[in-house]
């Protein structure tokens, strides 16, 4: 176990190189760390922010978890696009990772063969709220802001595929729906988009890892099917994401 695992000051050194994932909530990590053989509070990763990090250091190729942490002044997970960026950036610059996973629960689409449990890696990630007609502008915000091609370990691990996009909010509004369905959205998130959006910037190869919580086409209300099935989707996300981020670090060696 490295101090990481147990303190809030600073470990020795970080980790250099391997795979960063990216998760928004605490549930959603803990299983994960769980399988990883991480515990604890985890470090601070930046101190103007709420962040943590845990990594399996001693392994030549490092797993890191970094979580979004908990806001100080709300006492509530830091979900949504504006921490998913500022922990990317700072993880990426800190720890140098080979490839970037963004793990975590989503919503589903039963209309494009979705349920409560399934599991999918991204074949392009993009924002589903961005509406701007402004030439150029309107073409940014709704950019594909590229995955690592993952076909290969999606069929491997028995995995589904598809379109990933990202809002800041959890309820899906006509216009916001729309844009879903005309992409063939199969999972709807809160980070994959921003993530990705500075592993693009760094050059970092991303991938995004999302169990189904809620059916974004059902009539019961949202919240209420992602609470009584986030348990459950955490325990999936601990039996899978490692899988995937062996066979990422597998996929991108030199
Ligand atoms: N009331 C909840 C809020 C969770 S927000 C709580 O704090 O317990 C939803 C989180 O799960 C986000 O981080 C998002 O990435 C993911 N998520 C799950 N289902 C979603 C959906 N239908 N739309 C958007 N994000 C979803």
């Amino acid at each position: 176990m490295s101090a990481a695992d147990v303190t809030d000051a600073t470990p020795a050194a970080d980790p250099a190189g391997g795979v960063v994932i990216v998760v928004a909530m605490a549930a959603e990590a803990a299983g994960i760390r769980a399988q990883l053989g991480l515990d604890g509070r985890g470090a601070v990763l930046h101190p103007a922010f709420p962040a943590r990090w845990w990594s399996t250091a001693a392994l030549d190729d490092p797993i890191t978890v970094v979580t979004n942490g908990v806001d100080p002044d709300f006492g509530v997970d830091s979900i949504g696009t504006q921490a998913a960026t500022t922990t990317t950036l700072h993880a990426i610059e800190r720890f140098t990772p080979r490839v970037v996973l963004s793990a975590g629960t989503c919503g589903g689409f039963a209309a494009r063969g979705g349920a409560i449990g399934s599991t999918y890696l991204a074949t392009e990630v993009r924002r589903h709220d961005r509406r701007i007609e402004v030439d150029g502008m309107r073409e940014m915000m709704r950019a594909d802001e590229g995955v690592l091609e993952a076909a290969g370990i999606a069929s491997e691990l028995g995995i589904g595929v598809g379109p990933v996009t990202t809002s800041d909010s959890l309820d899906a509004p006509p216009l916001d729906l729309a844009r879903m369905t005309e992409v063939g959205a199969v999972a709807k998130d809160m980070e994959a988009a921003a993530v990705a959006w500075v592993c693009r910037r760094h050059g970092v190869p991303f991938q995004a890892c999302k169990v189904v919580t809620d059916l974004v086409d059902d009539p019961e209300q949202t919240q209420v099917q992602f609470l009584r099935n986030l348990a459950a989707a955490s325990d999936r996300l601990a039996e899978i994401v490692p899988s995937v981020a062996t066979a990422l670090l597998r996929h991108t060696s030199t």
